[in-house]
């Protein structure tokens, strides 16, 4: 079996943290490489401010570049439609070899609202899930959430935990609104390109 990483997030901006997961999680579970995938319109996010799409696809790229076990995929930015997960694993499907197995990695909070999900009980049949925990999660309140949603779906959710999510998108935005440093948080590329196009201020 081939396995390939699927790695779903607005990423607004992209940083270090997605991007030590990302790596954790493509030697921990031996994938050949990992797709990051900017949502469109993330269907959670209809009514927010996003920043558009084009700027976090080209942060995407900039902050993956050297590692070539990491891929973009436009898949979603390229429909004005909003951006299902489980359209996303059909179409990717369709492009892969019928031995690929898929590890969707997204944040561990997103658990909390998989069942709202476009077709979820499919989606969980299609691709595995790993769920990536920020430091001072509840561990219990998300054991108990996981073990209930791997009963009811027969889903294998898989957690893993990653100090460098200590860090979040939406922290680097305020700290961009109020003038603060996002030195080694974001790649340097990153950095740049925020400044360069004024974004979060
Ligand atoms: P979010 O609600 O912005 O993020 C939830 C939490 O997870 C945040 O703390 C976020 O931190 C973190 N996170 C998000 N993506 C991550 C990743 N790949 N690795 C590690 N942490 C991550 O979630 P989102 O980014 O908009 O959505 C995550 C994925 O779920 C996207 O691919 C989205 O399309 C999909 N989704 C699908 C449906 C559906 O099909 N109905 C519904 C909701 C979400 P940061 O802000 O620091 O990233």
């Amino acid at each position: 079996m081939k396995k390939v990483g699927i790695m779903g997030g607005t990423f607004d901006p992209i940083h270090n943290g997605h991007l030590v997961l990302a790596e954790q999680i493509r030697t921990q579970f031996n994938l050949e490489k990992v797709i990051f995938i900017p949502a469109g319109i993330p269907p959670h996010k209809q009514e927010l401010n996003i920043t558009s799409s084009k700027h976090r696809y080209f942060m995407t790229l900039l902050a993956t570049i050297t590692n070539p076990h990491f891929e973009v995929s436009k898949i979603e930015i390229a429909e004005e439609k909003i951006s299902y997960t489980i359209n996303t694993i059909k179409k990717l499907k369709e492009t892969f070899d019928s031995n690929t197995e898929m590890f969707f990695i997204t944040g561990a909070d997103a658990l909390y609202e998989l069942e709202t999900w476009k077709n979820i009980e499919e989606l969980l049949k299609l691709c595995n899930f790993i769920a990536a925990t920020r430091p001072g999660i509840d561990e219990k309140k998300l054991r108990d959430k996981i073990d209930y949603l791997n009963k009811i779906y027969n889903a294998q959710i898989i957690v893993t935990s990653v100090p460098a999510l200590a860090i979040s998108s939406t922290d680097i935005r305020e700290r961009i609104r109020h003038r603060k440093s996002i030195k080694y948080i974001v790649p340097e590329s990153v950095e740049y390109y925020i400044y360069k196009n004024k974004l979060y201020i």
